[in-house]
């Protein structure tokens, strides 16, 4: 009787870790080196649809959902059980001058007006480049927008670089398209589980629990080849694959840190707000910059 529910207890803990998988970007109708468009988005859905794993698509309208070959692309998804959220029309910079709140507020209405009929919808909005405002009047305007839209922002917990691996994997499969893709899924999977485990110890330094984490990944020619091996490889470590809707449901997602500016995973921003220095969780960790030279050897 106790040495089953010792076993029991023990399992629980050791899948403690979940992670939801969201999408940025996409439909992309852009031509890759590898792979068309259909085929692109088929495969991410294939990844995630075989392993049981509903991600959210964050819709970002000029990449392809404006025209209906990326409208139907964006239908797919949702058809096949994936969620789909607001990423904007044309993905400006809300932290930038020329940015205004009216001019921000229209293009998160233009990308709802397209997906909100979509199969999957859900009114989640995230931030293009997860930047939130770099004035108070910019950042407590947008959030009173949301609020009366009825939106919750899709924040991110753990902020990766896989867009900078694509387009350098990308510019090397066009000199060589017979390239060796096995030392990118390297890479790739060493990075991500590398941030995983630098965002989480810092949910633990704030919340002294575990968080659900939301993971971004963007739709694109690199999770079209290994977003399988990268389900895989957190399911192998212990971290049990959820829905961005369930993740969110946290409270370390319901939160509005008063910091400015607002850039970056939502626990970045909390541990400000909270006076909670970064600089040892992230001591150590390959920079975007690391990353990139990493790439560019391959
Ligand atoms: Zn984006």
């Amino acid at each position: 009787m106790m040495k089953s529910f010792f076993i029991i207890s023990l399992s629980t803990f050791l899948s403690a870790q979940s992670v939801a998988f969201t999408f940025d970007d996409g439909p992309k109708v852009a031509a890759t080196p590898l792979l068309d468009p259909v085929s692109r988005n088929a495969a991410i859905l294939n990844h995630l649809t075989s392993r049981g794993v509903q991600g959210m698509f964050f819709v970002t309208l000029k990449n392809g959902a404006d025209h209906p070959a990326g409208l139907a692309l964006a239908k797919t998804l949702g058809e096949g059980g994936q969620l789909l959220a607001n990423h904007t029309v044309s993905h400006p910079d809300f932290n930038a001058e020329a940015t205004t709140l009216e001019t921000f507020q229209t293009e998160i209405q233009g990308c709802d007006a397209v997906i909100r009929t979509l199969p999957g919808f859900r009114a989640y909005f995230r931030f293009p480049y997860l930047r939130e405002g770099a004035t108070e009047a910019k950042r407590e305007g947008i959030r009173a927008y949301l609020r009366a839209q009825h939106y919750r922002i899709g924040y991110v917990s753990i902020d990766t670089c896989d867009w900078l691996i694509d387009a350098k994997l990308q510019t090397k499969l066009e000199q060589n398209p017979a390239l060796d893709l096995s030392p990118w899924r390297s890479l790739y999977l060493g990075h991500l589980w590398e941030r995983a485990q630098v965002y989480d110890r810092l949910a633990k330094g704030i919340y002294g629990r575990e968080i659900p984490h939301v993971l971004l990944l963007h739709h694109n020619l690199l999770n079209a080849l290994f977003l399988g091996d990268v389900i895989d490889m957190f399911q192998a470590k212990g971290w049990k694959p959820v829905s961005a809707e369930a993740a969110f449901a946290d409270p370390a997602y319901q939160v509005e840190p008063r910091v400015l500016p607002v850039d970056g995973s939502v626990l970045e921003s909390s541990a400000q707000a909270l006076g909670i220095p970064l600089n040892p969780y992230f001591k150590g960790m390959r920079s975007e910059r690391r990353i990139g030279e990493e790439a560019g050897k391959l």
